[in-house]
């Protein structure tokens, strides 16, 4: 027998298939030990055949098979098809996209653990006591873990046991399971009207992609829950996606209740022993329902019947390195692959997504409102330039200490949102100017005042705080801007007695960093919760009452066409965690623009009129959906090369402009807005495209001017431009 192998080498060169001689244990999808230029490597079976065009003297033997069942699926090799030719990236690239890093690696093993088990009365000496009482324990308690009787009752007893037969030891393999706590919240609901009509809207539509576009609070995840339910009835499987794991703690215990075993988490706070017997769980078909953030869209299911994007627009759903793949493309074509329905959810959908259903390619469910009729909150505006000519030169307004004060008295919590962490945003100089940068990223440092330190957010550096100017000496140093640490010690102050605990990327660290602070806020251990971005998503605390947003213009004045769908996405996430329950909710937004077209409709709730504002926007600037912008990334640490293959990448598109003038609405190269990140040199060539007609080509380009020494890579419609 001769076996096809993909070896593990991403690199172009290798991109093809090898033949190894093997026997009829190995299978497609196994993955194989092999020879390969005087070392042995990992490989994938691709295919296994009777016979060879290769001369059998110039065939090798393949070294040692993995896997029973094989890791891969069928369904990988089509997809990795499809990946290879979207990206243009190497096959066994694509491949590593369906397997766990510790899988590849081989760190990880299966984990054995042995049980004793009572197997028949043996006569004992009458001085052996222990053995009595070892005997006379697992008579009652049978396949208790060795280990555990070896320290009640001594080794020694419990091996003489055994070797009279008294006692039998199994090895058996164990789940290691990563249990989440279960809350009691599985509990079926009774759907209300609005959610049965989307169950059975997405179970009776015939279009492969549905949309659900559900105001904050209207119950999707019991939609989610009862369309994977009726998938599993029909013996089918489903991958169920959330943008970020560990901020979804509530989420993932109500699955693990309602559906026990059937579900699997991959998760990258797992441990990787975790997360590889997890991952066997669903190859196995042991479970059904595979639970994760983007990179779950590869879980090894097959016989899918459902997949679900909850909060579909969230800008995790794109891979930031190579593939720079989009969730919902992949989604796609594993849902037409498995005739499954491809099921999105969001507050407030992509305007990607928006289009595709309000021209009938999607079928769009409407939810306007919440559970239990309960309003939205009600979203007052405070001009902070009033706030200013006031006097009031702090991070509050009037509106907000109010409002805060009036909350924390009749016993209910808050949510504090801004968009930075740290003390403060910049270190200026007011002497001369200077601003404090990374020596690696040609980025502004941030204060951090805990540690005393300044730090780059970009490659993690940490830089002492200056005493004084380094490049005039003066000492008029100035703080700028408000980061989360500034907003809880003047809250501290302005507050004594409340309890405030502060979420952010500083903040939150290890396995379950995440999840005990929502937790602790969730037991009402704490009265306000302050932070970034992170509490933006999709949390269910029913005793907020109050959202403060305190900076919502930052995100407007991004240099970047999506700032405006950004800000009101945010706005309205942030404004969705208020009065869940209980009592009505309320938001106080603080802004120097109250002007701004996408803060009112964000105010009215107006998905509508904020859509179709931005869309005629877009299509008169001509920014995507109508467009594409596309950018040639050239990184390295030698400047000279970078800059090299910046102008060859440049001329060879520019050759292809000559022959499509009518695609480019906008072409030229540069230098990245940010210059350096982690010691390496970025230019980049930025287009913006009619359509996607071209973009084959340009990923050529790309693949055939990166080097060990320079990389060069496309993105189409970054998510940032920095
Ligand atoms: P969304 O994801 O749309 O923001 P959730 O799924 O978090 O909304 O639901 C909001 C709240 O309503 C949750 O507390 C949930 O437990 C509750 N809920 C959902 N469906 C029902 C129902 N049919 N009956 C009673 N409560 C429900
Ligand atoms: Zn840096």
């Amino acid at each position: 027998m001769y076996a096809k192998v993909i070896v593990d080498v991403a690199h172009s060169e290798v991109d093809k298939q090898f033949e190894y001689f093997c026997d009829d244990s190995v299978k497609v999808g196994c993955r194989v030990k092999v020879p390969f230029g005087g070392r042995v490597i990992d490989g994938f079976v691709v295919g296994v055949s009777e016979s060879s065009e290769y001369p059998p003297e110039k065939i090798k033997s393949i070294v040692s098979v993995f896997d029973e069942p094989p890791a891969l699926i069928g369904e990988c090799f089509s997809l990795m098809q499809s990946i290879c030719k979207r990206y243009r990236v190497p096959k066994a690239v694509a491949l590593r996209l369906f397997l766990p890093t510790e899988m590849r690696t081989g760190k990880v093993m299966e984990l054995y653990k042995r049980f004793a088990y009572f197997k028949e009365e043996v006569p004992l000496k009458r001085s052996a006591k222990k053995q009595a009482e070892a005997l006379l324990f697992i008579k009652q308690n049978s396949g208790t873990e060795f280990s555990a009787l070896c320290n009640a009752f001594g080794r020694a007893a419990v091996n003489s046991l055994v070797e009279k037969g008294a006692i039998e030891v199994v090895s058996k393999k164990i789940n290691r399971n990563p249990m989440v706590e279960v809350s009691g919240e599985g509990v079926q609901k009774q759907l209300t009207p609005d959610q049965e009509n989307a169950v059975q809207s997405v179970e009776n539509s015939e279009k492969r992609v549905h949309l659900i576009h559900g105001v904050t609070g209207s119950g999707k995840t019991e939609i989610y829950l009862n369309i994977i339910a009726r998938q599993l009835q029909r013996g089918k499987s489903a991958i169920f996606l959330v943008p970020e794991i560990s901020l979804t703690p509530q989420m993932l215990s109500q699955l693990r209740e309602r559906f026990k075993g059937q579900a699997a988490i991959l998760h990258s706070g797992l441990s990787a022993g975790e997360r590889f017997d997890e991952w066997w769980r669903l190859r196995s078909g042991e479970a059904k329902i595979a639970i994760g953030a983007r990179s779950a869209i590869f879980a090894p299911l097959e016989n899918i019947g459902a997949i679900i994007i909850d909060e579909e627009h969230d800008s995790s759903y794109f891979s930031e390195s190579s593939p720079r793949y989009s969730t919902i493309e992949i989604a796609k074509m594993r849902a037409e692959y498995n005739g499954a329905k491809l099921i999105l959810g969001s507050a407030t959908p992509s305007v990607e997504s928006f289009i595709m259903a309000s021209e009938g390619k999607y079928n769009l469910i409407t939810l306007t409102k919440r559970i239990n009729k309960r309003p939205l909150p009600e979203i007052i505006i405070a001009d902070m330039r009033r706030e200013v000519k006031r006097g009031n030169a702090s991070a509050f307004s009037k509106a907000l200490r109010e409002e805060l004060s009036s909350a924390l008295e009749s016993g209910n919590q808050a949510i504090i949102f801004l968009n930075r962490r740290g003390y403060s945003q910049t270190v200026i100089c007011q002497d001369c100017g200077y601003i404090a940068k990374c020596e690696n990223c040609d980025v502004t440092l941030t204060y951090h005042s805990e540690e005393n330190l300044l730090k780059c957010h970009y490659c993690g550096a940490k830089y002492r705080m200056l005493p004084a100017c380094p490049d005039c000496g003066g000492r008029h140093i100035r703080y700028n801007g408000t980061g989360t640490q500034r907003v809880v010690s003047d809250l501290k102050e302005l507050f004594p007695n409340a309890k405030i605990l502060r979420m952010d990327n500083d903040t939150v660290s290890g396995k379950d960093g995440h999840y005990k602070i929502l937790k602790q806020f969730a037991e009402k251990k704490a009265d306000i919760l302050v932070g970034t971005q992170m509490i933006a998503k999709g949390h269910d605390f029913p005793s907020v009452t109050l959202v403060g947003i305190l900076d919502a213009d930052m995100s407007l004045h991004f240099a970047d066409y999506r700032s405006g769908e950004r800000t009101f996405q945010l706005i309205t996430q942030v404004s969705g965690r208020s009065g869940r329950a209980g009592d009505k909710g309320k938001v106080v937004l603080q802004t120097y623009s109250p002007e701004n077209y996408i803060l009112r409709y964000a105010v009215s709730y107006d998905y509508k009129g904020f859509f179709a504002n931005e869309m005629a926007l877009r299509k008169s600037t001509g920014f995507p959906p109508y467009s594409l912008i596309c950018r040639v990334m050239v990184t390295g640490t030698d400047d000279k090369l970078a800059l090299e293959t910046l102008k060859s990448v440049y001329f060879a598109i520019d050759d292809i402009r000559k022959e499509n003038l009518d695609e480019f609405i906008f072409f030229n190269k540069m230098h990245s807005p940010i210059k350096k990140i982690q010691g390496k040199v970025r230019y980049q060539v930025l287009m913006r495209l009619k359509g996607k007609k071209l973009l084959p080509q340009i990923y050529d380009i790309a693949v055939n001017n990166s080097s060990a020494h320079t990389l060069v890579f496309v993105e189409e419609n970054p998510n940032n431009l920095s």
